[in-house]
């Protein structure tokens, strides 16, 4: 018997199958959005440093080549240690910083934002210009690599990237009239089908980042609870393309998030500041756990949304 205990011990260890231990500690800064504090530049675009545990990542880089740079020289962010950044979807308004980014930080510390990692599809052939298309080859000959997610990866312990998300919820939040051919060579109307989150399964519940929300929040939040933990959204963070939608379907979007279990909403970006304010009163949270994100601003686990200056 104690030997089958000792080979039952031996097989779980080599399978991983020790209890997952969940992130203590998460920081998270933006560095591109609409509104700012104190320091920085505001813009149409999206970024955000994440730390976990002391693991650091950049979320997006922005719209234009240099607000990402100078907002975190401003803020004294030093984002050359970070080697991973992961691009939510090919829109320029998130991907318009990485060549500057990659090349100013490259020059302190080599592997500075050198592995680039973007949903399945984000290179897919389009009826408009990508930018992020228009960067591939300049970012590869400079040393950098793309990693292609086609479904719900760990990028290191409870951190996990959503991979492309099922679009079970029709809540469009994508504007615009592109085209984008598709893994079966046809041409579909382009509903940005790379979009991805960052999930982080933490000891308060999991804290969801998105860049622009294409995906639809709730799509992207019920993805998240069946396919990466079914712990209740502590906060979800970022942009969430919101702003054009309709006040009933604000209203549908605020009672998901009550029954996700959503306590804390920083709405940055693309949300919009009437939705913002709309879901913090129809998902009955307060000034303190619903707020728009600023340029400075941000969100710990142990204290909650720093919304900056002007949005708190
Ligand atoms: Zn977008
Ligand atoms: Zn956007």
């Amino acid at each position: 018997m104690r030997r089958i205990a000792g080979v039952f011990l031996a097989v779980a260890s080599v399978l991983g199958a020790q209890p997952r231990k969940p992130i203590q500690d998460v920081r998270i800064d933006i560095l591109s959005t609409m509104l700012t504090g104190n320091a920085g530049l505001g813009e149409w675009g999206f970024a955000a440093v994440v730390e976990a545990d002391g693991r650091r990542i950049l979320f997006d880089t922005g719209a234009r080549p240099e607000t990402v740079l100078r907002n975190a020289e401003e803020l004294r962010i030093d984002l050359s240690g970070i080697t991973d950044v992961i691009l939510s979807h090919n829109h320029g308004d998130h991907t318009g910083g990485l060549l500057t980014l990659r090349r100013e930080l490259g020059r302190r510390k080599q592997s500075a934002i050198s592995k680039a990692y973007v949903g399945a599809g984000a290179f897919w052939q389009r009826s408009e210009t990508s930018v992020l298309a228009a960067a591939k080859n300049a970012y590869e000959s400079g040393g950098g690599t793309f990693t292609e997610v086609a479904s719900a990866r760990e990028i290191f312990p409870g951190a996990w990237l959503t991979g492309p998300v099922k679009r079970v919820h029709a809540e469009k939040n994508y504007g615009g009239t592109g085209k984008v051919r598709n893994a079966e060579g046809l041409w579909v109307e382009d509903n940005l089908p790379e979009d991805m989150s960052l999930v982080l399964e933490t000891t308060k519940g999991l804290v969801v980042v998105a860049g622009c929300g294409h995906a639809g929040i709730v799509n992207i939040l019920e993805q998240a609870r069946r396919e990466i933990s079914k712990a209740p959204v502590h906060a979800a963070i970022g942009g969430w393309h919101l702003f054009a939608a309709t006040d009933e379907h604000l209203d549908w979007t605020a009672s998901k998030l009550k029954e996700f279990g959503v306590e804390n909403f920083l709405g940055a970006h693309c949300t919009g500041i009437e939705a913002v304010y709309r879901i913090r009163q129809r998902a009955g949270l307060t000034r303190r756990t619903c707020a728009t994100g600023a340029v400075g601003g941000g969100f710990t686990l142990k204290d909650g949304l720093r919304p900056g200056t002007l949005a708190k």
